[in-house]
């Protein structure tokens, strides 16, 4: 579904990510592991079009994504929840939902997805006319993963959904990763949290300082952890 081929990414001159190549295959979790400044979320950022590669390619169903725009690869099916738990924090729950269907034409089945999303989310159905910057933590986090969800992807890409949450919520929010993916959609996910990244993960790849060091299964990078 995802070929990454030997990107090279910098920032100015700093070179953020090394020769960068990776496969995501359709259904699958499959997730980038590494430590703060690694490189994971330059890695999302250029698979979403907001960084450009200064060599190498992106294939995503067996198309060149690399040279697009963002707005043209979440219309591809590519859709991304960047960390911080981005939020529109002075717009209600619902209204932060509505906009996450901003690349659709066909705007009829809105409130139907919306209705999946509160059925993976109860949390967001009891608080949907509450403003968002209201919220606690990991209901901003199920309402960046919701809102992404409204765009329809194929693809998802998470950036340490797990990050700063509680271990409850952060068991809470990968369950419903694993319900995404159930329900057909693929996942990459970028966390720090190895155990719990590879606990729900098909695949796994560990980066450090801009360069992929270890790739396998999931059962096998927790055996040599
Ligand atoms: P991670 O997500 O793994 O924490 P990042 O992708 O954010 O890592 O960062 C990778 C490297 O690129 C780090 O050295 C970081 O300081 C640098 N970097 C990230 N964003 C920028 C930026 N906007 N400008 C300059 N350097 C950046
Ligand atoms: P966004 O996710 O909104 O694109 P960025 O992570 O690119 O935000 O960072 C916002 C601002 O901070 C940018 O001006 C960027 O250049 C700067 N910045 C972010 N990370 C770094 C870094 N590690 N080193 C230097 N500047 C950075």
């Amino acid at each position: 579904m995802l070929k990454v081929n030997d990107i090279n990414v910098f920032y100015g001159n700093i070179q953020a990510l090394k020769g960068i190549s990776l496969e995501v295959k359709e259904g699958e979790i499959v997730t980038l592991i590494g430590a703060n400044g690694a490189g994971k979320s330059t890695l999302l950022k250029t698979l979403s079009g907001l960084q450009k590669p200064k060599s190498g390619t992106i294939e995503y169903l067996g198309e060149t994504i690399s040279t697009k725009a963002p707005q043209a690869i979440v219309k591809a099916g590519i859709s991304h929840v960047p960390e911080g738990r981005r939020v529109f924090s002075n717009m209600s729950v619902e209204e932060n939902l509505e906009l996450g269907a901003f690349t659709r034409k066909d705007t009829s089945g809105i409130r139907k997805d919306m209705e999946k999303v509160y059925d993976l989310f109860p949390r967001l159905l009891e608080r949907r006319k509450q403003l968002s910057g209201t919220l606690s933590g990991g209901e901003q986090q199920m309402l960046a993963m919701g809102r992404a969800i409204m765009a329809k992807p194929k693809l998802l890409l998470l950036d340490e959904p797990s990050m700063g949450l509680a271990p409850l919520i952060v068991k809470q929010i990968f369950n419903i990763i694993e319900q995404i993916n159930k329900e057909g959609t693929t996942v990459l996910l970028v966390e720090q949290n190895a155990n719990m990244a590879l606990s729900v993960a098909d695949r796994a790849y560990v980066i450090e300082t801009g360069r992929i060091q270890i790739s396998g299964t999931a059962a096998e990078l927790q055996a040599s952890e």
